[in-house]
């Protein structure tokens, strides 16, 4: 048998997997899959290392009213009958929040789990997620080595007065903190930067993630020292369906004036706002940049223009700014909005190589560009892997 480490990704909606062999961490993993749309119609799918689909959409008893701790059962049943000879001897887990006391990756036991769930509060349509896998398993075998790997983390090396909001100082003793996401991404691209902008990677770098939620990270030294998202994940960029930054007036307003519950406001900022709330058409990036409605444009502007605005405010901690990285799923595939993105911070003496940008190159900028553009894929995953087999590693 070949030593294997799994991958899990629980979000809301979707569990994302990938098994690793542990001498072959840093290439591609063995098979990867994801179940998506759980609880409306839950859909599986998976790949072997060269792309070959296997046993589309079949995974045991699947169906509505599955939860997530039987589909973690269903999928290990799964990786169990197509392991070609590997065996699991760890499992690493995506988790959204470390808050302050995980600023590393760390092996689960029970005490750190109800640590984890602590932080449940901080975010509640990520965290809960990301551990009904990890306790699904302990039910399964108890000894089973699994390893936490935090979006928190990368962002512990903020400075001080990134993390601090200007609330009476009790607030910030009790953990009212921007502790910032996406740090897995961030991690990933950081550990790339070399590879890909040579003498520009140790430099003054935003990192724009991209995806249905989109943030940023200003990076020098390869380290995070400000990010856009905050307290949780809904602040800073607009995002598919979250507003990000909010004149928090306005929570007030929804309180006061309309009468809105907590609950009420909590689904309008995280599930009904962002591009979804501007477009009144769809989360999805590609429906709006196909679409000639005059809605599907301005809720597009909008993304852009607050990027635009949003990287501009991180040349602050940086003190100016080498790079700029687009990644994620809309930063990794739409020259448009690189495009318009650019476009708005054309002040910066940004030139932007249109032919590079079409065909998503890794650099798209031109030779006569004050700052290099640059495209970099991202890979959770492989980091979360690789944090795996350290930890395993250590203990055995
Ligand atoms: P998640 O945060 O769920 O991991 P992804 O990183 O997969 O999200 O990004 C999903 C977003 O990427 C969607 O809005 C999707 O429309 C957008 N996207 C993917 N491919 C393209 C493309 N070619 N052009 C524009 N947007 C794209």
């Amino acid at each position: 048998m070949t030593e294997a480490v799994l991958v899990l990704n629980a979000g809301s909606s979707s569990i994302k997997f990938a098994l690793y062999s542990l001498a072959e961490i840093a290439g591609m993993p063995h098979v990867r899959g994801k179940i998506e749309s759980i609880r409306r119609a839950p859909v599986f799918k998976a790949v072997d290392r060269n792309g070959q689909e296997l046993d589309k959409g079949s995974l045991g008893s699947i169906d509505v009213s599955s939860d997530h701790h039987e589909l973690t059962a269903h999928l290990l049943d799964w990786v169990e009958q197509h392991d070609d000879g590997h065996e699991v001897v760890a499992i690493g887990h995506r988790v959204v929040h470390g808050g302050r006391d995980f600023s590393a990756p760390v092996q689960i036991n029970r005490e750190v789990l109800e640590k984890l769930k602590g932080f449940n509060s901080l975010a509640p349509l990520h965290q809960p997620n990301n551990l009904a896998p990890i306790e699904a398993l302990f039910a399964r075998d108890a000894n089973v080595i699994q390893v936490a790997c935090f979006d928190t983390s990368f962002h512990r090396t903020q400075t001080h007065l990134a993390e601090l909001f200007a609330l009476p100082r009790r607030f910030m003793e009790e953990g009212v903190i921007r502790y910032g996401f996406h740090g897995l991404s961030y991690e990933y691209i950081s550990g790339a930067l070399t590879k890909h902008l040579g003498d520009d990677a140790g430099g003054r770098i935003i990192v724009a993630h991209l995806g249905n939620g989109a943030s940023l990270c200003a990076i020098e030294n390869r380290k995070s020292v400000a990010t856009s998202m905050g307290f949780t994940a809904l602040d800073g960029l607009v995002m598919g369906s979250r507003c990000g930054t909010l004149d928090p007036g306005v929570v007030l307003y929804l309180m006061q004036e309309r009468g809105m519950n907590a609950d009420q406001i909590q689904h309008l900022l995280y599930n009904e706002s962002g591009l979804l709330g501007v477009s009144g058409i769809s989360n999805n990036m590609q429906v709006l940049l196909e679409s000639d409605r005059a809605e599907a444009k301005e809720a597009v502007d909008l993304f852009c223009y607050r990027a635009a605005s949003e990287i501009a405010s991180l040349i602050v901690p940086l003190q100016g700014l080498d790079a700029i990285v687009f990644t994620a799923g809309i930063g990794e595939n739409s020259p448009a909005i690189r495009a318009e993105i650019c476009r708005n911070l054309n002040w910066l003496d940004i030139a932007l190589d249109d032919r590079a940008n079409a065909a998503n190159k890794t650099i798209i900028s031109t030779d006569s560009s004050a700052i290099t553009v640059s495209v970099i894929p991202t890979d959770e995953e492989s980091v979360i892997a690789k944090a795996t087999r350290k930890l395993f590693l250590a203990g055995n």
